[in-house]
């Protein structure tokens, strides 16, 4: 049985990347709840997977977007599994648009899920992480929040205020024992991805030093790893998972 102390809270927890990140945090032990908003289903069949192999795995839902939503999410957290230790920021929305194309509520929604769900999610979650003295938020940007995308202006702005928001975080937390980081993906195979014609995805892969687009696992293992006792002394950091592309 996972979990003692170790719980882990993933937005986004029922698709892609989050979903990774949770079997890849429960096979190291941690408890995991599985943060959804409308991935009702998926998040139940997960929770249902995990069970069956003897871990320990809620879900619970929260609009990020909403901070009142997002508190009771982690108060359920609290009182179903025990403090979150760790907490992986993984919720998140892409859009492609002509920069003069982007609407008020397009603007609003970008920034709503990508940046202000990062927001309330640390917020709720911090006041329980400094009583305990411990814990790991790690939240998930894009090498566009690095390096910025054409076509993806609102997308990138949300994803770099993410990463100025982790370093900032970083410093205000460290002595109450906790660290903050990101994880920066490149181009990974999630449902994010299926916008993208199968012309389009080989043209980036073309871009792309290892020639291949990444696997949800692989940037799991990035948020196993800042997760883990072995990243005690990291915090403030991007780790890049995007097969070169972004150096
Ligand atoms: P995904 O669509 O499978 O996952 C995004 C999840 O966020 C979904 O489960 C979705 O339901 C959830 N979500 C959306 N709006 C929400 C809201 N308001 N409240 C709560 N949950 C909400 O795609 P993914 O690729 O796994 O994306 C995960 C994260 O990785 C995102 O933050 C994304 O920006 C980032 N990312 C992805 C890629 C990529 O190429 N796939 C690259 C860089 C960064």
């Amino acid at each position: 049985m996972n979990g003692n102390g170790r719980i882990a809270v993933v937005t986004g927890g029922a698709s892609g990347i989050g979903k990774a990140a949770v079997k890849r945090l429960c096979a190291d032990g941690f408890a995991a709840a599985i943060s959804y908003n409308s991935s009702e289903a998926e998040a139940k069949a997960l929770v249902s997977e995990l069970s069956s192999k003897g871990f320990k795995a809620v879900a619970v839902k929260a609009d990020v977007t909403d901070s009142v939503e997002v508190n009771e999410m982690i108060k359920t957290v609290k009182n179903v599994l025990g403090t979150p230790y760790v907490l992986v920021n993984c919720a998140g929305i892409a859009e492609q648009k002509l920069f003069t194309d982007i609407t008020d509520l397009d603007w609003a929604r970008m920034i709503g899920v990508n940046l202000t769900g990062v927001f309330n999610a640390c917020r709720a979650v911090l006041p329980f992480m400094i009583h305990e003295k411990r814990g790991r938020i790690i939240n998930i940007s894009s090498m566009w929040g690095q390096t910025g995308a054409s076509c993806e202006v609102h997308y990138s702005a949300a994803k770099a205020g993410v990463i100025g928001l982790t370093k900032a975080l970083a410093k205000e937390t460290a002595l109450s024992g906790i660290t903050v980081n990101c994880v920066s993906p490149g181009a990974i195979d999630t449902a994010m991805m299926s916008p993208f014609s199968k012309e389009d995805t080989d043209a980036l892969c073309e871009e792309i030093p290892m020639g291949r687009i990444g696997s949800p696992e692989e940037v799991a293992e990035a948020v196993a790893f800042l997760a883990s006792d072995k990243a005690s002394y990291i915090t403030g950091q991007i780790i890049g998972v995007n097969g070169g592309m972004v150096c």
